[in-house]
């Protein structure tokens, strides 16, 4: 398929469905329709007056909290949802956000990039365009950090200083923790999902790959989305099995894990046995080292049980190379982060709190909280860190507690997702509303056209 033949709807290719249709008589439709409306209303009201509820505060504490200067290190979902959520709160709060970027990607959708789904334009914002009005935009890198003296340095020697901070630097990829890496992304057959025009590029490969055998990995460490590397594979093989390729594919996934989702056992339970029945090849405890351009070679390390490691070199025909993560430098490399963390910003997982400087907060990818790196996540922390801040600048202990929640959509297929919530153990949360265990097209919907306004709409305008 050329490229400009992608498929840009969400109908390819068409899912296997050869569940018996059951119908229901149109009494009983009117009766489930009036339950489904009722309990809109009921959650809805409750939703509503839940969420005023969380924002009261009285005007003479408002006007306190509008004293403090509020300085956010990243402007990205993690930042701009804490910064609008406590803007809804205190309308005029003094609040900088530091970012450099005057264009804002919204890294979930690169998947459906690389699947051919979305394209550039479904992904990219101006970044001015999300700064809710009387925010203070300082454009510039955050190059270190400076809690004694209640600073910030930035990368154009100038100090910003604060009452409190907020962290929000994300994670980046580490190209240098596999050999070779960036060289072997310029060539016709390496491509990964994890920038835009990477994504773009995959997107091709994928689409007009002929057959071979197919490489994916997932690296060692924290990883952000850790579903992502997984999900690639998935539609990959989706597509080339509508394609009519699949019999020309060999497709090899490469996991430093145990098993596929370790971090959801119920999760995994349910998605392996789909994935084996597809022919998917899973390798358990194995890291992509090294890749050989010269002769399409993946070096592969893998970690036996008696605690060796043997070396394999497979040839690819088309890699998909997942490198480590890691935290910006200013964060890796200064005093917020400790011994043990990977360079992550130190916090108490519930508060969100800085270990050692109480008046410093972190939210999203970069805060050791051992919860899952997504976009998700920041839904439940952005209003923890709101609430905390406003408790501190009025006295009181932080009092807001973020419990673990996560969420995924497993894209299992074209048209099919897996969604679930989790909390820090890994146990499903809501079981009730995802049917978590089951691929469903309304999921899939709900991926590709509700996710993206909830994260612009709801979250980026502080209504979490
Ligand atoms: C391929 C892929 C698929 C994903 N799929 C999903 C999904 O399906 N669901 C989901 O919930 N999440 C998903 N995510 C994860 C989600 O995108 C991240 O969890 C989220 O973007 C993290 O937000 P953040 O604000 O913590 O960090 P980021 O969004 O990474 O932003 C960090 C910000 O800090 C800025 N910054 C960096 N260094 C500095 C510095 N020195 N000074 C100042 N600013 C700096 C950056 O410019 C950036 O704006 C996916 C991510 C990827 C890459």
């Amino acid at each position: 398929m050329k490229d400009d033949q992608v498929n840009n709807t969400n109908e390819m290719p068409e899912p296997d469905n050869n569940a018996p249709k059951s119908g229901i008589s149109r009494r009983k439709a009117l009766k489930y329709i009036g339950y489904g409306t009722g309990g809109i209303l009921v959650a809805g009201t409750a939703g509503f007056y839940g969420y005023r509820k969380s924002f009261q505060i009285s005007s003479a504490e408002a006007a306190q909290v509008r004293k403090a200067k509020i300085v956010v290190a990243g402007g990205s979902i993690g930042g701009l949802t804490v910064a609008a959520r406590i803007l809804r709160a205190v309308p005029g709060a003094d609040i900088t956000i530091i970012e450099p970027k005057t264009i804002h990607h919204y890294q979930p959708g690169y998947t459906l990039v690389g699947a051919g789904v979305y394209d550039r334009n479904d992904v990219i914002y101006d970044q001015e365009s999300l700064f809710i009005p009387g925010t203070k935009w300082v454009k510039d890198y955050v190059e270190a950090f400076e809690p004694e003296k209640n600073r910030v340095l930035t990368r154009n020697g100038e100090y910003v200083t604060y009452d409190y901070l907020i962290v929000g630097l994300g994670v980046e990829t580490n190209l240098d923790s596999i050999e070779n890496l960036r060289d072997a992304l310029q060539t016709d057959y390496v491509g990964n999902i994890y920038d835009l025009e990477s994504a773009e590029k995959f997107r091709k490969l994928a689409h007009n790959f002929e057959g071979g055998k197919a490489i994916f990995n997932f690296p060692p460490g924290y990883v952000k989305c850790g579903g992502a590397p997984q999900k690639i594979t998935w539609l990959s093989e989706d597509l080339w099995r509508s394609q009519g390729k699949r019999d020309n594919v060999d497709i090899h996934f490469y996991t430093d894990r145990h098993t596929l989702f370790p971090t959801v056992p119920k999760v995994d339970a349910a998605v392996k046995p789909l994935i084996e029945a597809r022919g998917i090849h899973n390798h358990y405890n194995h890291v992509l080292r090294a890749i050989d351009t010269s002769t399409r070679t993946a070096i592969i390390e893998q970690r036996m049980e008696d605690g060796s490691v043997r070396e394999l070199r497979e040839h690819y025909d088309l890699l998909h190379p997942m490198p480590r993560f890691r935290t910006p430098k200013p964060l890796r490399e200064g005093p917020l982060t400790r011994e043990g963390i990977g360079g992550q910003l130190s916090v108490d997982r519930h508060t969100l709190q800085q270990t050692q400087y109480a008046n410093i907060f972190g939210v999203g990818d970069n805060a050791a909280t051992g919860a899952a790196k997504t976009a998700a996540t920041i839904r439940k922390q952005a209003p923890v860190v709101a609430g905390n801040i406003i408790d501190m600048v009025l006295g009181y202990e932080p009092s807001n507690k973020y419990d673990g929640t996560s969420g995924c959509p497993l894209l299992t297929r074209y048209g099919r997702c897996m969604m679930f919530e989790f909390d820090f153990e890994g146990n499903l949360i809501n079981e009730w509303l995802y049917r978590p265990t089951q691929e469903t097209r309304t999921w899939w919907n709900f991926k590709v056209h509700g996710l993206k306004r909830l994260y612009r709409h709801v979250m980026m305008n502080g209504y979490v």
